[in-house]
Parts: structure tokens; C-alpha cells; sequence
């Protein structure tokens, strides 16, 4: 395989140099920590230092669900006949 896909063949792909937009480091955006926003922020700390929260832990968030309809009472077992 010699046939470069993607223009421009340098040592360094630029494609993959972003500027964090938190703290305007420039950084490789695959090997941000961040998970879900590495193309934006450098890291998670700056993912989460930006938006006060990370899409991860948004994502793992449950709702508050109501616990009443789990914890409706069943109908008694009657001995109907
Ligand atoms: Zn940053």
C-alpha cells in the first residue's frame, strides 16, 4: 500500500491538529481525553470546564424517574372461583 489517501503527505497531518477552544492549546485531536467533543476541546477537563459538565456523564445521567408506577401495588391473588 503506497498510495496516500488525502491530500498533502507531510510528517504531520494537520487535519488532525485542532485548537481547543477553551484554552486555545493545540493539540492532536486523537489523543484528546475527551470523549465526545475531542475535536473541540483538548481534553476533558476543558470539555467539562466549558460546558460545566461532560456529554459523557449527560449521557449516563438517568432521568429522576417516578418510582410510584414501578411501586404500584398488584392486585392481591383472589380465589375468585
Ligand atoms: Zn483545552
Amino acid at each position: 500500500m503506497s498510495g496516500a489517501i488525502g491530500p498533502g503527505s507531510e510528517g504531520m497531518n494537520l487535519e488532525h491538529i485542532k485548537t481547543c477552544v477553551r484554552c486555545g492549546l493545540r493539540y492532536d485531536w486523537r489523543r484528546s481525553s475527551s470523549d465526545s467533543l475531542k475535536m473541540t476541546y483538548c481534553s476533558h477537563l476543558c470539555e467539562a470546564g466549558d460546558l460545566g459538565f461532560t456529554l459523557e456523564a449527560l449521557l449516563h445521567a438517568q432521568p429522576p424517574t417516578s418510582t410510584e408506577a414501578e411501586a404500584a401495588p398488584s392486585e392481591p391473588e383472589t380465589a375468585a372461583i
